[in-house]
C-alpha cells in the first residue's frame, strides 16, 4: 500500500461508502486516515439503483464541496470495476460497468470504485493497529451483512466474501450479522455465541492470526469481544464504522481499481 506518512503536511483525499440502508463520506487525511471535518451520510435511495445512488453520491460531494477524485465502496464483488454481486443492494448493480457510472454522474473525474470490507481491510492495515500490519489477518464487518477482507503483510485478497460462507442451513450473514441480532432481539451474548460459531468456521478454513472486527456494532467490542473463544486475537477496528470511507479515498489516491 502507497505510504502516506513520509512528510506533515496535509494530504486530503475524499472517500464516500455505499451501505444498504446509508450512504456515508468524508474528506479524509491520507497521512494519518483521520477524517477531516463531519462525516456527512444520506440515507440510500430506494430502490438503490446504480443512477439513484451515484446522485447521492454527486450530491455527497457537492455538499462537501469536493472536486478532486473520489473512492467508492459498495457492498459488492467489484472486478475490473464491474460490480458482479448485489446482496443488500438493488439487483441492478449486477454487470453495472462502475467507472462509465460514476464517470457520467461525476464529471469524468477519477474514480475507484472497491468492496466496503475490502476498503475497510486497507485502511486499517494502512493506518490501524499493529495486529494488521503483518500475517494473516481477517478483517470482519458486522452491518446488514457480514463483509469481510483477508490480508497477508498488508496486501489484500480482493472479494473474498466470507459473509456467503454456508453455514448449517443458512449462510454466516443471515446467522450472524449485526442487523439479524436486531431482527431477532438476541442479547449480546447470544448473538456472541452465533458469532463465535461462524469465525471458528473461518478459523478452521484460513488460521487467520487476527481477526479485525469491524461495523456499526465494534463500538460496543467491550459486550460481545470477551465472549468470542477463538484461537487468533480479536482486536476491534481502529476506525470503527469509518474505516471504509478512508480505505476508499485511500484507494483513489492510491490508484487501486480492483
Ligand atoms: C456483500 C458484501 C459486503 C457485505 C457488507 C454482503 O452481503 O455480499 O459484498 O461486503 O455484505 O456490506
Amino acid at each position: 500500500m502507497t505510504d502516506t506518512r513520509d512528510c506533515d503536511e496535509p494530504l486530503k483525499g475524499f472517500g464516500v461508502d455505499i451501505g444498504g440502508s446509508g450512504i456515508k463520506a468524508a474528506t479524509v487525511d491520507l497521512r494519518t486516515g483521520d477524517l477531516i471535518g463531519d462525516r456527512d451520510k444520506i440515507l440510500t435511495p430506494q430502490p438503490s439503483t446504480p443512477d439513484a445512488v451515484a446522485e447521492v453520491v454527486r450530491q455527497l460531494a457537492d455538499n462537501a464541496e469536493w472536486d478532486g477524485p473520489i473512492g467508492i465502496t459498495v457492498p459488492a464483488v467489484v472486478r475490473d470495476q464491474v460490480t458482479r454481486s448485489a446482496a443488500n443492494i438493488d439487483s441492478a448493480w449486477i454487470g453495472t460497468d462502475v467507472q462509465e457510472l460514476f464517470s457520467r454522474h461525476l464529471d469524468g473525474r477519477k474514480v475507484s470504485v472497491l468492496n466496503d470490507a475490502d476498503a475497510a481491510g486497507i485502511a486499517e492495515t494502512t493506518y490501524g493497529a499493529e495486529e494488521a500490519k503483518s500475517g494473516p489477518v481477517i478483517l470482519l464487518t458486522f452491518g446488514t451483512g457480514i463483509g469481510s477482507a483477508m490480508l497477508i503483510d498488508g496486501e489484500l485478497y480482493p472479494n473474498s466474501e466470507l459473509g456467503h460462507l454456508p453455514y448449517g442451513a443458512t449462510t454466516a450473514e443471515k446467522w450472524a450479522s449485526s442487523a439479524v441480532k436486531e431482527r431477532e432481539d438476541l442479547s449480546y451474548k447470544e448473538w456472541a455465541k452465533r458469532v463465535n460459531g461462524v469465525m471458528l468456521s473461518y478459523e478452521a478454513l484460513f488460521s487467520p492470526q487476527t481477526f479485525i472486527v469491524g461495523g456499526g456494532i465494534s463500538r460496543k467490542a467491550d459486550k460481545w469481544i470477551p465472549h468470542l473463544d477463538l484461537n487468533a486475537s480479536v482486536v476491534p477496528a481502529t476506525f470503527r464504522n469509518q474505516a471504509g470511507i478512508i480505505g476508499a479515498a485511500l484507494a483513489v489516491y492510491s490508484g487501486l481499481q480492483p
